[in-house]
């Protein structure tokens, strides 16, 4: 059912059971939010949202208050701006004010709204530094909570979307925080480590370990690319800085995986640059020349082989001849074949040839089934 509404004297017609930041928001209505993530269900908790409803005597959250008919909403009335100014000093006086080596500045909500509204550090807040910074073991994700601003998205994130219900809210008043299971560590708490709650946490609370100290904002350029580890095809962005990956970013726009990546997706990236990658194929020479290969496979057996670096050319003929000697003395159903959804499409197709066509068995198989 439609109702008619006005935003800052505007006629709108809204839906009935949209909220005042959703028609706001379709109409291209700029209402400013903290907690609010559209892939999250909303909670009103921040405030910032806030407007000035005609006849009310408070403001209201416009996250969580439905529209009704005749509704008269002012976005950024004095009283509004009044009270979203009072918010943010409140939890800038409850902040440290790190964001000269914070690694989220230039990304970090808190911070964009500290300026568009042009609020400092009040002189009777800071109570300074309270919680130990990168106080979790969790291997990916950094903790600290001192630049925490209570907003929960951490637990919906975690809640709704990885459905592991890691983090919740813990004690009261001032000593409020954010907890792991039972205050205890992330991994304890059951985490997985996929990242989203770092993906979603609009201050430097919850970020990313690997990245941490490597570049800022503005140092690194995106590259949005497609997820080599399995074959749902998530999107993300690259961080690159001086030639390097040192991160990766959640891309909202992303039509498969939105925000969401699993561990590997968001944190497997090491291998692009680690020392150790194979960049030239590798044949395995066997060390007692002229003496009987062993039959069997061990342990032991495989010392008497050492792998030795050559180039493509040599790789590919020996593989080719021992396919070929196989086949002719076992024949073609002793050979099987493996493929990656680390591949392409297209040369997994080009597997399935030469597996049917060129060795002559129907033996291959692709890892997305295991
Ligand atoms: S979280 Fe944001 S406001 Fe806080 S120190 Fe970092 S950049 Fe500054
Ligand atoms: S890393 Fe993933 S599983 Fe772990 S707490 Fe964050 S959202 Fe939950
Ligand atoms: S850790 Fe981040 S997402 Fe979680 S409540 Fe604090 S500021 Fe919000």
């Amino acid at each position: 059912m439609a109702v008619k509404i006005t935003i800052d004297g505007i006629p709108i017609e809204a839906r009935e059971g949209q909220t005042i930041l959703q028609i706001a928001r379709e109409r291209g209505i700029h209402i400013p939010t903290l907690c609010y993530h559209k892939d999250l269900s909303p909670t009103g908790n921040c405030r910032i949202c806030v407007v000035e409803v005609a006849k009310q005597r408070f403001l209201q959250a416009a996250c969580v208050t439905p529209v009704w008919e005749g509704m008269e909403i002012s976005t950024h009335s004095e009283r509004t701006v009044r009270s979203r100014k009072l918010t943010l000093e409140l939890m800038l006086a409850n902040h440290p004010q790190d964001c000269l080596v914070c690694d989220v500045s230039g990304s970090c909500e808190l911070q964009d709204l500290a300026y568009d509204y042009q609020v400092e550090v009040p002189k009777w807040g800071s109570k300074g530094t309270r919680y130990v910074a990168d106080s979790d073991p969790n291997p990916f994700v950094r903790v600290d909570f001192n630049k925490c601003i209570l907003c929960r998205r951490c637990v919906l994130a975690c809640g709704e979307i990885q459905v592991r219900n890691v983090w919740g809210v813990a004690y009261r008043g001032f000593e409020e925080k954010i907890v792991a299971g039972a205050d205890t560590t992330m991994l304890d708490a059951r985490c997985e480590s996929c990242g989203q709650c770092a993906a979603y946490c609009p201050t430097g609370a919850l970020t990313d370990k690997m990245t941490y100290g490597k570049g800022r904002t503005h140092q690194v350029t995106k590259v949005t690319t497609t997820c080599t580890y399995c074959g749902v095809g998530c999107q993300f962005d690259l961080n690159v800085k001086d030639g390097k990956i040192i991160g990766v970013t959640s891309n909202p726009d992303a039509p498969v995986n939105g925000m969401a990546l699993c561990v590997k997706g968001r944190y497997g990236y090491d291998f692009v640059h680690h020392p150790e990658r194979l960049t030239r194929p590798k044949v395995r020479r066997y060390l007692l020349e002229g003496q009987a290969k062993p039959k069997q496979i061990s342990k032991s057996a495989n010392q008497l082989w050492e792998w030795v670096e050559t180039d493509w050319e040599t790789a590919l003929t020996i593989t080719a001849d021992k396919f070929r000697a196989t086949r002719d003395a076992s024949g073609p159903d002793s050979i099987g074949f493996l493929t990656s959804a680390k591949c392409l499409n297209e040369e997994n197709y080009l597997m399935n040839k030469l597996a049917r066509q060129v060795v002559g068995t129907n033996n291959i198989d692709h890892c997305a089934r295991l």
